[in-house]
């Protein structure tokens, strides 16, 4: 989205953006990066994903050099790319929802989101998450979110 105010940022990241799957070919053609999978850029997933697609493709185009019918090498070309960028798609999603896109009010911003943002191990966790260091399903819980609000209100208790 193009915001008019000069002032402002060219891309508004706080709006939803869409998230897209085209086709992954056709006959004589597939598409790559962001042609083929678009989603919203805030937490940077999308330089990774053109680079797998074009490895995945590169691998399906050299099994139909070897003899895969090309319709099956792009259904695996897709299912690969699937498998790869959907797990980290949902959680990025459900991160940005949860604290980008959805409202808070003050008092939960000054202490909960304070605390989990100053806790390092999850901090670490989301940048281990981020380049791809952890398995997308396993980086956050809600066990892990109670230790940080503790060990937040702990020390503001203390200090
Ligand atoms: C604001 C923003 C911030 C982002 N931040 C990050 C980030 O921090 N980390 C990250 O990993 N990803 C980020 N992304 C996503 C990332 O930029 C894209 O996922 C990635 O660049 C996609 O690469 P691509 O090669 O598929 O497409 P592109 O980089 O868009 O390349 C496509 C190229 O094709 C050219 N082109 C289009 N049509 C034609 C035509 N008809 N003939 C000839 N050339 C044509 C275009 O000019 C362009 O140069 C961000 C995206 C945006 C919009």
């Amino acid at each position: 989205m193009v915001v008019e105010d000069a002032h402002q940022p060219m891309v508004d990241f706080t709006v939803n953006q869409d998230t897209i799957y085209r086709d992954p070919g056709g006959p004589g053609w597939a598409l790559v990066g962001d042609a083929f999978h678009q989603k919203n850029p805030l937490d940077g997933q999308g330089i990774y994903n053109t680079l797998f697609t074009a490895q995945a493709l590169a691998q399906q185009i050299q099994a139909h050099r070897d003899g895969q019918p090309w319709p099956q090498a792009l259904d695996a070309y897709a299912e690969q790319v699937h498998a790869e960028v959907d797990p980290m798609f949902r959680v990025t999603m459900g991160r940005i929802a949860r604290e980008v896109y959805l409202t808070y009010p003050d008092w939960f911003a000054a202490t909960v989101g304070r605390w989990l943002y100053a806790d390092e191990d999850y901090l670490e966790r989301w940048i281990r998450l981020l380049i791809r260091d952890l398995p997308p399903d396993t980086w956050f819980s809600y066990p892990r979110v109670a230790k940080s609000v503790l060990v937040g209100a702990w020390n503001d208790l203390t200090t």
